[in-house]
């Protein structure tokens, strides 16, 4: 597979409104979208840094992958994105390669992207994400 760059990085926040603040009043950058992922129960503020992304990520339900992660582990990066070429290509790949997959097949993530999670205990405990753009 051909990773192209990091696509962004997630961060579990409580509030986007409060967390926010440090990346637009203190480091100068800009929230330019907020976005509603139902299926994933998230809030995404997207907050591009050049071809990168930080992506603030609050939970709109108490039992919401983000709210368990916070939950457990408190406020933090919750996962990283890789972007590859072909996300159908590096999942056959990684399948052949026996990494274990939460996500068999691509699904839709926010921003429009094709997304599949690689199993944390296949990555030393960091949740990473391949990602496809158009
Ligand atoms: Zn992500």
């Amino acid at each position: 597979m051909r990773i192209k760059q990091i696509d962004h990085i997630g961060i579990a926040v409580k509030a986007i409104k409060d967390a926010g603040k440090f990346y637009t009043d203190v480091l100068g950058l800009e929230i330019q979208d907020i976005e509603e992922v139902a299926d994933q129960k998230v809030n995404v503020a997207f907050i591009p840094i050049m071809e990168s992304e930080v992506e603030l990520l609050e939970s709109t339900h108490p039992d919401g992958p983000v709210a368990k992660y916070i939950e457990s582990r408190g406020e933090g990066i919750q996962h990283i994105a890789f972007r590859v070429e072909n996300i159908e290509e590096a999942l056959e790949e990684l399948k052949r390669k026996g990494v274990r997959l939460i996500d068999q097949k691509p699904r839709n993530g926010a921003g429009g992207a094709r997304i599949a999670f690689i199993h944390p205990r296949e990555t030393n405990g960091v949740l990473v994400e391949i990602c496809e753009r158009e």
